[in-house]
Order: C-alpha cells, then sequence, then structure tokens
C-alpha cells in the first residue's frame, strides 16, 4: 500500500456562492462520508492545509488578479457576497477557502519531496482550474494545480511537471498559464464543444488537449484518453503528477454529459499510476476541481483515491 496524505481544512466549508449553487460545502461532506464509511480515510494519512502565501499564487497570476481577487474577498466580509461573473462570486469566507485549497497543493508537494508521502488527495474548494492568469471565472479564483506547479519547480527546483485534468471541462485557465511554459505539460479531456469554450485549441508542444464528443461513455473516454496521453507524459518523463480532479463527467452528474461511471475513475487513476511509478517515483498530487452529484462524487473519489493506495 502507497503512503496517501490526505490534504484539507473545514474553511473550505465556509466558502459560499449562495443558496443551491452546484458549487456547495455539501460537496467535501459527500466526499468525507463516502471516505468514513468505505473505511478509506483510516488508511490516509490526514493533513491540514495551510494557507498559500500571496508570493506563491503570484507564481501564477498577475499581480492585479491577485489584488483584484484580496479585494472582492475583503469587500465581501463587509457587504455579503460579491459577484465575479454570473456563475462566479465570493462570499465571506471565500478568500480564505481560496487561499487553503491554493495552499493544500503546495504544502502536499512539501511532503512528498520531503518524502514523507508518496501520493496526495486534495478535498479543498474552491476549484481552480478555469482560473486563468488575470482571470477568476467557473467557480474558480485562483489556479490551485498551476500553483502547486509553480512551487515544485521554483521553490523545489523541479525541471519537468506533468498535469493530467479529467474533469468535464477544459482546464482553461492550467492551458493559459503553461501555454508557453515547457516545464509543464497539461494534457486535459473535456466534453467539447461546451464550457468554457475557451483554450480548446491553443497549440503547444507542452499542450494535450482532447475533446469528448457529448453522450460519450467511458470505452470512447478511454480510447482517446489513452491514444493522446500516454505516449505524450512517457515522452515528456516528468518528476511530479498533478492531477485535476474533477468527477463531473459522471453520467449522473448535472453539469455534464458525458456518461463515466466509477470504474473509469478507477482506470485513468491506475494509468495515472503506471506514469508516475516510471517517471516520477510514484508521485502524485491529485486536487479536486468538479464533481456536482454528491452520491456520484463521494463514490467516484473514493475509488480514486483506493486506486492510488492500492495501485
Ligand atoms: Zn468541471
Amino acid at each position: 500500500m502507497k503512503e496517501v496524505g490526505y490534504f484539507t481544512h473545514s474553511d473550505c466549508m465556509i466558502h459560499q456562492m449562495g443558496y443551491m449553487h452546484p458549487e456547495s460545502p455539501m460537496r467535501l461532506e459527500a466526499i468525507d462520508k463516502e471516505l468514513q464509511s468505505q473505511g478509506l480515510i483510516l488508511d490516509l494519512i490526514q493533513f491540514e492545509s495551510e494557507p498559500a502565501s500571496l508570493a506563491q499564487i503570484k507564481r501564477a497570476h498577475s499581480c492585479e488578479h491577485v489584488r483584484e481577487i484580496e479585494q472582492i474577498g475583503r469587500n465581501a466580509v463587509i457587504s455579503g457576497y460579491s459577484p465575479i461573473d454570473k456563475d462566479t462570486s465570493m462570499g465571506p469566507g471565500s478568500l480564505r477557502a481560496a487561499l487553503l485549497a491554493a495552499g493544500a497543493g503546495c504544502l502536499a508537494v512539501d511532503h512528498l519531496i520531503a518524502g514523507n508521502i508518496q501520493r496526495a488527495f486534495c478535498a479543498t474548494r474552491p476549484p481552480g482550474h478555469h482560473a486563468e492568469i488575470s482571470l477568476a471565472m467557473g467557480f474558480c479564483l485562483f489556479n490551485n494545480v498551476a500553483v502547486a506547479a509553480l512551487h515544485a519547480i521554483e521553490h523545489h527546483g523541479l525541471q519537468r511537471v506533468a498535469i493530467v485534468d479529467f474533469d468535464v471541462h477544459n482546464g482553461n485557465g492550467t492551458v493559459d498559464i503553461f501555454k508557453n511554459d515547457e516545464r509543464v505539460m497539461v494534457c486535459s479531456s473535456f466534453q467539447h464543444p461546451f464550457y468554457p469554450n475557451r483554450h480548446f485549441d491553443t497549440l503547444g508542444d507542452n499542450l494535450v488537449l482532447t475533446p469528448i464528443n457529448a453522450g460519450s461513455k467511458g470505452h470512447a473516454f478511454r480510447q482517446k484518453v489513452e491514444r493522446d496521453f500516454f505516449s505524450a507524459l512517457d515522452g515528456f518523463s516528468p518528476e511530479l503528477l498533478l492531477i485535476s480532479a474533477g468527477f463531473d463527467a459522471h453520467t449522473e452528474d448535472p453539469l455534464g454529459e458525458l456518461n463515466l461511471i466509477e470504474d473509469d475513475y478507477r482506470w485513468i487513476t491506475s494509468m495515472i499510476n503506471d506514469i508516475a511509478d516510471r517517471h516520477s517515483q510514484s508521485r502524485i498530487v491529485s486536487m479536486l476541481e468538479g464533481g456536482y452529484h454528491l452520491g456520484a462524487l463521494g463514490r467516484s473519489v473514493s475509488a480514486h483515491i483506493e486506486m492510488m493506495l492500492n495501485g
């Protein structure tokens, strides 16, 4: 069994974007409940996240963006909800949660590099992969996985980091941040055409973008991901693998229109395990992105973590 860290913080629950918003604190409760009932929580080494520093976040974002989010977050403490776009807003607890979500990945990287754990899952929110260099959107304020990748490179001196994003939505923010950065390979599968409709055809030797038709099932998903991702990752030989782990391509998810099931998440996790075993001393940091059907989210995260432990 691998040593897997579980990074979370109770203050990630205080970020709220309004009544009935699908990106709700109940998502973390659903994950926790399923890990408890499966007994998996006992196999994980638990860590409390720490807030990212502004310097860590500025590796991925412009100073203006960080200043703006800080300002909106501070205003929300006084005035209640502050909208950013039609799906995204900040409430009184949002800035703290966003710093903890970005900090979880950095802390997980620190523990991995120190050899305390081999793999990590960050159960944090808000998610991050839609946040571009200077733009918060799609429930995302800071790009957590990008901040973690740049922490591994610029603080720990790694030279090649890969990000695998299997959320139903394209990781446009991650592509935006790394589109001219050969140190990071970004592999993103996504329903297309679909939200966010940004950076789905951006070109670069380090970008592997895999559109998937609405209505596709696991078989088509596996075929395309296997064709596109794994030889590219083998060629790149990452020293660390990061995952933008969104579970909204699940067939029960109310936002996505792909038809994956828990077994598909087991499959992709085991494929990523193999790449990590070959190139990165098994090191994987997986960070929660989407997933909005509470039951399916709990079961899918559970399947993903079970494979990280045992694969
Ligand atoms: Zn998503």
